[in-house]
């Protein structure tokens, strides 16, 4: 992200580069101030979703942004009104348990994570816990607001290829955790990706996730650039860390060999029958990970309508999950969501493609990449293509791992395209194409 200046508290104070916005502190982006609210787990009631609509309105300029590790961002926050935003989001019931928590209140589940067919629902209580000590505990607060915890219960609709500084994957049955640090869990048939640390006892996750955290804070005192797992292991290695939740007396167990199970794709989108007799959860994705107030009020409609009753989940896809429906008024909510411009089937090409804020909305962009996403989405329709990513500097915003195929722009009408591949200096992959349009992109993709 590039901006020139954060509004805290109503103040502007003095940026430096990376700073993330937050439910107390707006960033000052090329379309105005932008606001992030972290939501616990995901959840997002109907009331929250009008709340949404009427502050995205009348406090900016009504874009609401689904963002790749499921929190909400609004964007063109007006000036001068950051301090009324905070409190109408507080009012909305958005905040945190204490204001100083809000940067670390962060902790990702898988979004089907209590129904889900294959989870085991402890996970849910376990990541509330451990999300309340985190934005309670002062030293806990100090983390980056980057930084990442994946709570994996085994979910069929499971978070594969997000970055975290610490994973957790329950294995052997729910018996124990597999763990690693500044990646994600190795997936079956992978060979390249980095092995797990270990693994624990399912009721020993809590303490292995604090005295991890405690090692990367003791780090931290010797050198301020240690602030994330990836640094940590960067200056002292596994083995450090490794002998650091020895010494804490953790029964932790080398586990090479573990690989996490990949279930079909697209388990994020469209209907699929839960933990429940007879309920169905509804998925969708939010048209290039954008809402307006009206779309916030249709999913607010369609939440009234399900069996629970206004709850709804945000997914790391950006997109939204109806959890309890019955099998005929899911169809029901997926027709309406899909004439709205939701992504509901695999087969529609937005359903295949993510694209950062472009032009219009930050300052370090090249191209108007939505504009050129759309464009590429009418031309493949129909078509089988690879999965594509549109980034509109080489930042990367939108994606923490190499897509299948990824365009950078290079200015407003020319991109390098990259494929994934594992072994390539990129973080991109492989370049395929240098210097092409989005028209000829679309004839590579093909390929
Ligand atoms: S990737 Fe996109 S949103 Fe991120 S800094 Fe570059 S242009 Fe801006």
């Amino acid at each position: 992200m590039s901006d020139s200046a954060i509004f805290e508290g109503g103040q502007r104070q003095k940026n430096h580069h990376g700073v993330c916005p937050g439910l107390y502190r707006i960033i000052q982006a090329a379309d105005g101030g932008l606001c992030r609210i972290k939501l616990e787990q995901g959840r997002i009631s109907s009331q929250q979703w009008r709340a949404l609509a009427a502050i995205a309105q009348n406090e900016g300029n009504g874009i609401i942004e689904i963002t790749t590790r499921a929190n909400i961002q609004l964007r063109g926050v007006r000036p001068n009104r950051a301090a009324a935003l905070s409190t109408l989001l507080e009012q909305a019931g958005f905040a945190p348990k204490i204001p100083q928590g809000d940067d670390v209140r962060n902790v990702m589940v898988n979004p089907t994570a209590g129904f889900d067919k294959q989870g085991d629902v402890r996970i849910v209580n376990l990541a509330q816990h451990i999300s309340v000590i985190l934005q309670t505990t002062p030293r806990y607060q100090t983390l980056s607001p980057k930084f990442s915890l994946l709570l994996d219960g085994g979910e069929q609709c499971a978070i594969l290829h997000h970055h975290n500084d610490i994973w957790l994957s329950l294995c052997d049955g729910g018996k124990n955790f597999a763990f690693g640090l500044a990646s994600r869990p190795p997936l079956e048939g992978e060979e390249n990706s980095r092995e797990a640390l270990g693994k624990v006892p399912f009721h020993k996750a809590q303490s292995l996730i604090f005295t991890l955290i405690d090692c990367l804070l003791e780090a931290r005192a010797t050198s301020i650039d240690i602030q994330r797992m990836k640094q940590l292991l960067q200056s002292f290695g596994e083995q450090y860390v490794v002998d650091f939740l020895h010494k804490k007396q953790l029964p932790i167990q080398p586990f090479p060999a573990f690989r996490r199970q990949v279930d079909a794709d697209f388990s994020y989108l469209g209907l699929h029958e839960t933990a429940m007799n007879e309920r169905f959860y509804l998925a969708v994705k939010a048209p290039l990970g954008r809402l307006t107030p009206a779309l916030c009020h249709l999913i607010a409609d369609c939440a009234e309508t399900n069996l629970l009753k206004q709850t709804t989940r945000l997914t790391p896809w950006q997109g939204i999950i109806f959890p309890d429906c019955h099998f005929d008024q899911a169809q029901k909510l997926a027709q309406i969501l899909q004439q709205a411009g939701f992504v509901t089937q695999p087969q529609q090409p937005l359903a295949r493609m993510i694209c950062c804020a472009g032009l219009a909305a930050c300052r370090s962009a090249k191209a108007d990449v939505r504009t050129h996403a759309k464009h590429l989405a009418r031309t493949l329709m129909g078509q089988n293509f690879r999965p594509i990513h549109l980034s509109a500097c080489d930042k990367s915003c939108a994606a923490n791992e190499a897509a299948p195929a990824t365009l950078v722009a290079l200015d407003g009408s020319h991109y390098d395209l990259f494929i994934a591949d594992p072994r390539a200096i990129s973080r991109f992959g492989r370049k395929q194409a240098s210097n092409i349009t989005i028209d000829e992109a679309a004839k590579f993709l093909l390929q």
